[in-house]
């Protein structure tokens, strides 16, 4: 289905159900993989963070997150098939991984919604095989302690909220230290999921 770019960002045409299955697919395969969710507001970032930019051209899947970026394409003359909430994706995700007991950990938020998300999904879609949580506040000192459990619990599914550029830096900076595990950054959603 290819790529559509948005002021040199190259976000994937695919849709929510595409994404779970590439999201599972590298799961199956054991492969590691880094997902990004574009909206207006983080498109008009990497036009001047450079870092961001870079980190976004090297991810292995953007979404289209944002009305703004459906409309930047249709601009183009071009379209997207629909769009790509990580909220949506973000659930999906979390059920996918309910049904089939894939290890999943929520970083990033305030103390305690995670656990908070966890739970909300848990009552729609049954036990989760939850390989961790933690709070997005947190010391340089806790960070090398938050990777190491990321890696040592097996996660396979990685969902980071620590809000736009910081989780697509960190995430970038850390992959290869997470063991084979598919990381998205998900913004706000765990806010909205504890709701
Ligand atoms: N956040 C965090 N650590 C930080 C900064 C932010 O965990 O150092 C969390 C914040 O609590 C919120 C999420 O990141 O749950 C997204 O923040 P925001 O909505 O401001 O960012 P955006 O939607 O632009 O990504």
């Amino acid at each position: 289905s290819g790529k559509i770019d948005v002021l040199s960002v190259p976000i994937a045409n695919i849709t929510v159900e595409e994404t779970k299955d590439f999201v599972f697919s590298c799961v199956d395969q054991g492969l590691a993989a880094s997902i990004a969710t574009a909206n207006a507001e983080m498109v008009m970032k990497a036009q001047e963070d450079k870092e961001l930019a870079r980190v976004l051209q090297g991810a292995d899947l953007v979404i289209p997150d944002g009305a703004g970026v459906l409309w930047a394409a249709e601009q183009q003359g071009k379209k997207f098939k629909e769009r790509v909430t990580g909220c949506d994706v973000a659930e999906l995700l979390l059920k996918e991984a309910a049904a089939r007991q894939t290890p999943v950990y929520l970083f990033g938020a305030a103390d305690g919604v995670a656990e908070t998300v966890a739970a909300n999904m848990e009552k729609r879609y049954g036990k989760l095989r939850l390989a961790g949580t933690h709070s997005g506040f947190f010391s340089a000192a806790e960070e090398g302690d938050i990777i190491r459990e990321i890696r040592e619990q097996g996660t396979k599914i990685l969902l980071v909220a620590l809000g736009v550029p910081k989780q697509e830096k960190w995430i970038h900076a850390h992959l290869s230290e997470l063991g084979p595990c598919v990381c998205m950054g998900v913004g706000g959603t765990f806010d909205v999921l504890a709701g």
